[in-house]
């Protein structure tokens, strides 16, 4: 464990830190999964886009896990180790695709994307002036999930338009 590097943390704990990053990383890893999966099973209008910009998040998704991993062992921690105790404590949960409809996956991801959002966002809250190491890299994973939202969003926009208008077109 870095002793000074982890010296100018004040007024939290480590290990509340530690837990808010264990639960955030087991967050990633099923955002990773549900990303993962949706690429693959999804189906509809304009899919070649929709699985592109998933396997795109995924990707990002498995990075934040890594970085988020790595400041949980400088601190001196340990990552969760047992995929189980990921159900137990994430903050998002996980959507299994049940419709498997590019809008519908869309739609699914968007939440997940809202949810990360909301929990960066309060993660960032209680680290801003207490741990500046975190907190730079909680905002810069916050930064990423704030474009996966609108990346999201213009997608599920882009082709919801363009099905009301084929509709259109055949009235
Ligand atoms: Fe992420
Ligand atoms: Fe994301
Ligand atoms: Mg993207």
């Amino acid at each position: 464990m870095a002793v000074r590097g982890n010296s100018i943390i004040k007024g939290i704990e480590i290990s509340e830190i530690i837990n808010l990053l264990n639960k955030a990383y087991a967050d990633e890893w099923l955002a990773y999964y549900q990303y993962f999966i949706e690429s693959k099973v999804t189906k509809g209008i304009m899919k070649d886009a929709v699985v592109a910009e998933l396997t795109l998040h995924a990707a990002d998704e498995l990075r934040h896990a890594t970085m988020v991993a790595d400041r949980i062992i400088q601190l001196g921690g340990t990552p969760l180790l047992n995929p189980q105790e990921w159900f137990k404590q994430t903050n998002c949960g996980y959507d299994a695709p049940t419709n498997f409809d590019v809008v519908a996956i869309l739609q699914d991801s968007i939440k997940g994307e809202q949810c990360a959002i909301s929990t960066y966002s309060s993660i960032a809250d209680i680290l801003k002036d207490k741990d500046i190491i975190t907190y730079n890299m909680v905002s810069q994973i916050l930064a990423d999930e704030v474009e996966h939202e609108e990346d999201l969003q213009s997608l599920h926009d882009d082709i919801s338009e363009f099905v009301d208008d084929l509709k259109k077109s055949m009235q």
